[in-house]
């Protein structure tokens, strides 16, 4: 086999031949119908109100796809995804019952791919992987599915532009997720690329004071240190910041990233003045336009919210620990991991009450309002359209009301 035929990035052309399946198996009828009548409908005394915009975005439709393609292309081969396809534990099961086998990083967030052989197939997952895995498995001439999304691919090219620039990347994003990792690993295609990823306004703060030289600031040292695990080996404060281009994760909060970058551009300006902080500081808005639309949507839903927010998708979803950190802010949210959250028998409700993806689950029994009541629905861009539904069905047993939907695939569980 050549080495141009182990790599693939667009698919096996099985597409439309797998479509009746894929879409079987993530899609919902009750969902379907409640687009089709304006995202809204009502059910007993229940209102029901989605977001205009909500559920798989296009990378991972396109991930899920290509999946899907692999395991009909391969039918004899031994198969792996590097870490979870996208953040979603019922499309992660529906992989493993397909036959493929999940390679899960170490606490460092190392991978251990000595058991792959070139006769192998690996699927590489939406966020992409760091330059040395992606090396590594080529070095080990296993076929490379590569499902890396078009939109991450457009953050990496601006993070190899400002290394190559002499520009320190600050990434706003979590050092430990795979997308950021592999975004900052972009740098390392230049002998002398820097990053730095920053988890939030307090930290990009303790960045902004020490190039501006506010009052207070941290030493070299203590920065050096505070950064240590999150930057690239040997990141001093002095050289690293002096000029500095910003990207994000593609999943943040748009605000938040915005707010960042603008606070870096008044330290640079503080520090070099007007004039010359613009030779100092480079940025560009990267979060994805599908997590964009997915943040604006609820944010046109908050300006009249409904009495209850449901927001779906994995506690290790970047994008839908945003979405439900936007909701909190309005009404009462419960975000749930997936539709077998709400207890039909109890009642009950599990869920994450807080932004942190390892903050402990509660369980509420109350949640539901006595009378006439609206629920708002949204979920995360790894959420398929049939854990929608069936989170709804279960809330309507809840009640006592059951869909009228003749031939729904929808179900309780
Ligand atoms: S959230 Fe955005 S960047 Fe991530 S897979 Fe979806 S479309 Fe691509």
């Amino acid at each position: 086999m050549t080495v141009e035929q182990t790599y693939f990035r667009k698919g096996f052309g099985l597409k439309k031949e797998l479509k009746p399946l894929i879409d079987a198996e993530y899609q919902s009828a009750l969902v379907e119908r409640i687009r089709a009548r304006g995202y809204a409908d009502t059910f007993g005394d229940v209102s029901v109100r989605l977001a205009q915009e909500f559920g798989f975005c296009y990378g991972v439709d396109r991930a899920v796809d290509y999946a899907y393609e692999t395991v009909h292309k391969f039918p004899d081969r031994r198969i792996y995804l590097v870490g979870e396809i996208i953040h979603n534990p019922h499309v992660n099961q529906r992989m493993t019952e397909m036959g493929i086998s999940f390679i899960y990083p170490d606490d460092q967030g190392c991978f251990d791919f000595s058991p792959l052989t070139e006769e192998d197939v690996v699927i590489l997952p939406a966020f992409g992987v760091t330059i040395h895995d992606f090396e590594t498995l080529r070095g080990v001439g296993c076929i490379l599915v590569d499902t890396t999304c078009g939109s991450v691919l457009h953050v990496w090219k601006r993070v190899e532009s400002y290394a190559r620039d002499g520009f320190t990347a600050v990434i706003h994003g979590k050092y430990t997720h795979e997308e950021s990792r592999a975004t900052a690993s972009q740098v390392t295609r230049y002998e002398d690329g820097k990053y730095v990823i920053v988890r939030d306004m307090d930290e990009a703060g303790l960045l902004c004071d020490y190039i501006a030289r506010r009052p207070g600031h941290l030493s070299r040292e203590e920065l050096a240190a505070h950064f240590q695990q999150k930057a690239s080996p040997g990141f001093d404060p002095e050289a690293d910041l002096a000029h500095v281009g910003v990207a994000n994760q593609t999943t943040m909060l748009a605000n938040d990233s915005m707010a960042i970058g603008m606070k870096i551009q008044e330290a640079m300006v503080e520090r070099y003045g007007p004039e010359r902080a613009g030779e100092h500081y480079r940025s560009f808005g990267t979060i994805c336009s599908a997590t964009q639309e997915r943040q604006d949507a609820v944010a046109a839903m908050m300006t009249s919210p409904p009495d209850v927010m449901l927001v779906i998708g994995g506690y290790n979803s970047s994008n839908t620990n945003h979405l439900a950190h936007l909701c909190r802010q309005y009404t009462r949210t419960f975000h749930v991991e997936d539709a077998g959250c709400i207890d039909i028998d109890t009642g009950s409700i599990r869920h994450k009450p807080e932004l942190d993806p390892d903050a402990d689950q509660a369980t509420d029994f109350d949640w539901l309002p006595e009378g006439p009541f609206e629920l708002g629905i949204t979920a995360g861009a790894s959420t398929p359209n049939n854990k929608i539904g069936e989170a709804l069905v279960r809330i309507l047993s809840i009640r006592g009301i059951e869909p009228d939907l003749p031939g729904s695939t929808d179900r309780t569980a």
